[in-house]
């Protein structure tokens, strides 16, 4: 049997300890995950372990050891001295239409900021920030760590996927979890997110986590107790790192679908995006300068952030960023032109169907939840890692929240392809739409998304 630390405790040992509610050490959570890393557990024994993680979950200083050692499992990325103030990146935890990565990341290199963004694909409803780049014809996610210090380098950001080398337990970790029915343990979430965003040394990271219908968590107490975890973990790793809880019951923008946010986002970066998306780049961008100390607080923040933006400055860091990623450069020229014709680019779906009101009324509500799921069944989406996604599949919103509509207005545009809508999906994406009379929401025009962000002293 496998031995694991000086006085002779063995993995069963280790999973009784947990399984009968005790606080691992340091040393045995390190032994945990060597033996993880090193292969030398079997899948049982792990599965086990996770099990007894997600039954009695996990202190402070277990997940504090948790995330440093599965982040030391792997290649800790290193950086020149110059850079390390201005190391930043951010993590969401997944909406429908959650666009802010492609416009925050080419505005922070405009701000003086170095964005080595690690992203991961789309599963289950929630759309992938690489799935969204490859539909950029040419777009390379995978880049070595010598081509990212040098797009890092000349650019000051890119957008890549997970290398190898990095964080290897989460690797296999998360594949365990994902069949043994633990993968809603926050101690292992918090784990899997923080060790991966430490071994990109940062400097400050921040964490949009989001609750309401179409999120993981489903209201804002359990959006903070994760999103509290992160922050402690995050800190605990010599990360400045703050987290903004924001709602996510609708779309971000209008559009939802790989290519269609692609477009949104290129538009957002000419000064024309919508409100939501404005207000969670600007906040998020704005935190991290603070944290950077590049300004003093939050409004200068934002207020930065937004001028990079809608002055363009962000857009031709987008442009130099798709170049460095393998977009050939007239195709980056024609997508960043002023009024660019995208589909010459980017491949529009076969089909485009417009679903109408079926009633007078203000618009209450838009259900984000119900639009992803049908759009991921019709290939916009995946249900396992590794299967294909139909990067033209998506919907274009054509009316807002508080909106007055008309019977027969056209609401939803839909892109699809040869799959095309069963009438039960069409039932279904037609309940999406709620149209009613709300005096409230007829004064509540402007939409907030950022509901509280932490800690306190950023608010
Ligand atoms: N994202 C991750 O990387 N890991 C999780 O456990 C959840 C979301």
């Amino acid at each position: 049997m496998f031995l694991l630390l000086a006085d002779m405790i063995t993995i069963p040992d280790l999973i009784r300890k947990k399984r009968d509610g005790g606080q691992l050490s340091d040393d045995e959570i390190k032994a945990f995950i060597q033996a993880v890393k090193e292969k030398t557990i079997q899948d049982s024994q792990t599965g086990a372990m996770l099990m007894a993680i997600w039954l009695n979950g996990m202190v402070s200083a277990e997940i504090k050891a948790l995330t440093r050692e599965m982040m030391s499992s792997g290649e800790v990325m290193e950086w020149p001295d110059e850079w390390k103030n201005f190391m930043v990146d951010k993590h969401s935890t997944g909406g429908v239409g959650d666009k802010v990565s492609l416009v925050l990341a080419p505005a922070l290199a405009a701000c003086g900021c170095k964005v080595p963004m690690i992203s991961g694909r789309g599963l289950a409803h929630t759309g992938g920030t690489l799935d969204k780049l490859e539909s950029i014809p040419g777009f390379k996610v995978e880049q070595s760590r010598e081509q990212i210090l040098e797009i890092l380098d000349s650019v000051g950001c890119c957008i890549v996927g997970q290398t190898e080398t990095l964080v290897p337990a989460d690797r296999v970790l998360y594949a365990l979890r994902d069949i043994t029915s633990t993968v809603d343990s926050l101690p292992l979430v918090t784990g899997s997110i923080i060790s991966k965003k430490g071994a990109e040394s940062l400097s400050a990271l921040v964490l949009d986590v989001k609750f309401g219908r179409a999120a993981i968590c489903k209201d804002l107490e359990s959006a903070t107790e994760l999103a509290q975890m992160l922050v402690e973990a995050g800190n605990g790793l010599g990360i400045r790192t703050a987290a903004v809880l924001s709602g996510m019951n609708s779309t971000i923008g209008r559009c939802v679908g790989n290519s269609v946010e692609v477009i949104e986002s290129l538009e957002t970066l000419k000064g024309n995006g919508p409100d939501d998306l404005m207000e969670l780049v600007t906040t998020q961008g704005g935190l991290l300068l603070v944290m950077t100390g590049l300004v003093s607080d939050l409004s200068e923040g934002r207020k930065q952030i937004s001028e990079a933006v809608v002055g363009g400055a962000a857009l031709s860091k987008f442009q130099a960023m798709m170049e460095a990623q393998g977009v050939n450069s007239d195709t980056a020229q024609r997508l960043c032109s002023t009024n660019a014709d995208y589909y010459s680019v980017l491949r529009k779906a076969k089909h485009q169907l417009e679903l109408k009101a079926l009633a007078d009324g203000i618009v209450l509500e838009i259900d984000g939840l119900v639009l992803a799921q049908v759009l991921h069944r019709l290939g916009a989406g995946r249900s396992k890692a590794g299967e294909p996604v139909n990067h033209s599949v998506g919907a274009v919103l054509l009316v807002s929240i508080g909106q007055r509509v008309t019977k027969g207005v056209p609401w939803l545009r839909l892109h699809y392809e040869d799959l095309a809508l069963t009438p039960d999906q069409r039932n279904h994406l037609e309940s999406a739409l709620t149209v009613g009379a709300d005096k409230k929401i007829q004064t509540q025009q402007k939409c907030t998304l950022v509901e509280k962000i932490l800690p306190q002293k950023y608010q």
